[in-house]
């Protein structure tokens, strides 16, 4: 069955079968928008403006600061065209580690969007949900996505990383950490997000974690996006991994 739906990120009319609008899978021709993506964008915009605009009609407010960690260059851009808004990375300039922000982003941002990055951040995860919280202005929104599983459990794959290097040997992958206690450990088949050596999946929270590290960082009002906004092409298969909105108290 095909639907039809505007894409909010570039606003062009879309069919698609259903099937396709999957979490990641990109399912705009125009801009290449997933799911995630497009859920970014209307959690953005319900919480700056109280309604969904599609991005290209956001107002232009350069009052507006905001910042992505790592953000998608598709609408990325188009938010630097509308706010003071700049993306940013853990390797390359302009830098920002969202566990260790330095002073001057401190309660300066009305927005920071981080959209399946804290799988990602050094143990322990804590620090980023609390550098999150550090950078937002009173008031503030913290836009997140992350995957995470139904699992009663959270799982932090690699708790004790201190000093390590990811090492290919035999055709397969392992982790050498040295950790603070100075022994070492090996951890043999490390799970990578965007292919065999790239990006170390570190953990997968589960709801409850989520929410009691939103909580335990001094978020309020936290709001997780579970139903579908069809006339955005926004279907969730599943009752996790699910886009969510939390403030930082004014
Ligand atoms: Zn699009």
């Amino acid at each position: 069955m095909k639907v039809e739906f505007t894409c909010n990120v570039c606003n062009t009319r879309q069919d698609k079968p259903r099937e396709e609008l999957t979490r990641e899978n990109p399912s705009c021709d125009f801009c290449g928008a997933s799911v995630r993506r497009r859920s970014i964008v209307h959690c953005l915009s319900l919480a700056l403006f109280g309604e969904s605009l599609p991005l290209p009609r956001f107002p232009r407010a350069p009052e507006i600061a905001g910042a992505g960690l790592s953000d998608w260059p598709g609408y990325a851009v188009r938010l630097a065209d509308k706010f003071t808004y700049r993306n940013t990375y853990y390797h390359q300039a302009p830098k920002l580690d969202i566990s260790a922000p330095p002073a001057q982003f401190e309660k300066s941002l009305d927005f920071l969007i981080s959209s399946d990055v804290f799988e990602h951040v050094l143990p322990p995860v804590d620090r980023a949900f609390q550098g999150a919280f550090q950078v937002l202005k009173p008031g503030g929104w913290f836009v997140l996505t992350v995957p995470y599983s139904r699992e009663p459990a959270p799982t932090e794959h690699y708790p004790d990383l201190h000093k390590y290097q990811v090492v290919h040997v035999g055709g397969r992958y392992a982790i050498v950490n040295l950790r603070r206690d100075g022994r070492f450990e090996v951890h043999a088949d490390p799970v990578f997000h965007g292919g065999a050596g790239q990006t170390l999946e570190m953990r997968v929270l589960n709801e409850t974690e989520l929410m009691r590290q939103l909580d335990g960082a001094g978020f309020v009002d936290v709001q997780i996006h579970r139903d579908p906004v069809p006339s955005w092409g926004i279907y969730h298969e599943q009752d996790w991994s699910l886009p969510l909105v939390a403030r930082r108290p004014l």
